[in-house]
């Protein structure tokens, strides 16, 4: 079958490898979509910890079912589905608590197992076992549903931020987490939602659908905010970009009582923010941290894109067949674009 395989640091081989083949347990899956996101990009350019090389990365992934092992009752072939890339052992405290993205011995396929840039993936027993196949509804197209990975990430911020009905909500990062978090916060209640990007593109798209938008090379967004906000801050700030002062400005902005989503870790070995811890303390700040997403989350994502209340069919999408996927990492490193959805079927 066709395959991406990443074979050192900048190294993806676009070559044959052998189908996978299904045990028991098993069910094996016909990629159709896959989003590109930072994550990939980060493991293809440096590296990444629960990387095992050689490697098919991707883990945003929707597609059929190609074949069931013969203990598999949940799906069947033919069936559209999307995949929570986290293998949870189902076992540890955090899993026992539904906290499966923090389980201490989670396995993530496209880092400990291949993932989607390939003609097919092997969702193992133990995922198939634990709820990570999720059928998809006719209304949902391939690409829309390869977008419940990260809005389920944005689930897991939020249900920590807890954006409440009137918050003046602050995202700063207008790509594609950026958007999701955004939306998710609307359909929260927040009655404002400030938006801050760089990228005049991305904030012409963002102007249409969200309260506010700033220029960060325009204007000062600290200021801004303030005077948004007639000096009383806002409620809460999500960082959905990897620059360090998006941080630091996160804790300018919030008023008192404010909510700190610690979303985008920090590029490793770049120097941390100058941050004034300070501001936690006197306006009694709250600090919420989230990584990934459970099985909980991938399942309230999926249902929000279902239903409709989370539309994702107008964010800017650019579909690129399988053979220029290393141009599309190379786009989400210059993030030329919005979104970016390898097709394996052109
Ligand atoms: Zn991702
Ligand atoms: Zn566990």
């Amino acid at each position: 079958m066709r395959a991406a395989l990443l074979e050192g640091i900048q190294k993806i081989k676009m070559t044959q490898i052998p189908k996978p083949t299904v045990g028991k347990g098993d069910v094996l899956v016909r990629v159709v979509a896959c989003g590109i996101c930072r994550t990939d990009m980060k493991a293809y350019q440096i590296g990444q910890r629960d990387l095992h090389l050689p490697r098919v990365l991707g883990h945003e992934i929707s597609g059929i079912v190609e074949e069931t092992g013969s203990e598999v009752t949940s799906v069947q072939p033919g069936d559209r589905v999307q995949i929570a890339p986290g293998l949870p052992c189902g076992t540890c405290d955090y899993c026992r608590k539904g906290m499966d993205n923090l389980c201490d011995h989670v396995e993530i396929m496209g880092f400990h197992y291949d993932g989607g840039f390939a003609e097919y993936v092997l969702v193992p027993e133990n995922g198939v076992r634990h709820g990570v196949l999720n059928k998809i509804p006719e209304s949902l197209t391939f690409y829309e549903a390869a977008l419940t990975e990260p809005l389920a990430c944005s689930v897991n911020m939020q249900e920590s931020v807890q954006i409440l009905s009137g918050d003046v909500v602050v995202i700063f990062g207008g790509g594609p987490l950026g958007i999701l978090n955004a939306k998710l916060a609307r359909i929260r209640g927040a009655s404002s939602i400030i938006l801050v990007e760089k990228r005049a593109a991305r904030i012409e798209a963002a102007e249409k659908e969200f309260d506010h938008c700033i220029n960060l090379m325009e204007e000062n967004a600290v200021e801004r905010i303030r005077t948004l906000t007639a000096g009383k801050g806002a409620d809460a700030a999500i960082p959905c970009c990897p620059d360090p002062q998006a941080v630091a400005d996160s804790l300018a902005v919030l008023g008192k009582k404010g909510r700190f989503g610690f979303f985008s870790g920090l590029v490793m070995g770049e120097d941390a923010p100058h941050i004034d811890w300070n501001l936690i303390h006197y306006k009694e700040l709250a600090v919420y941290g989230a990584y990934g997403c459970s099985s909980n989350h991938n399942r309230t994502a999926l249902e929000l894109l279902s239903s409709g209340m989370v539309r994702v069919s107008d964010m800017t999408t650019r579909i690129l067949p399988f053979e220029e996927l290393v141009q599309g990492i190379e786009m989400v490193a210059r993030r030329d674009d919005t979104n970016l959805i390898i097709d394996l079927t052109i």
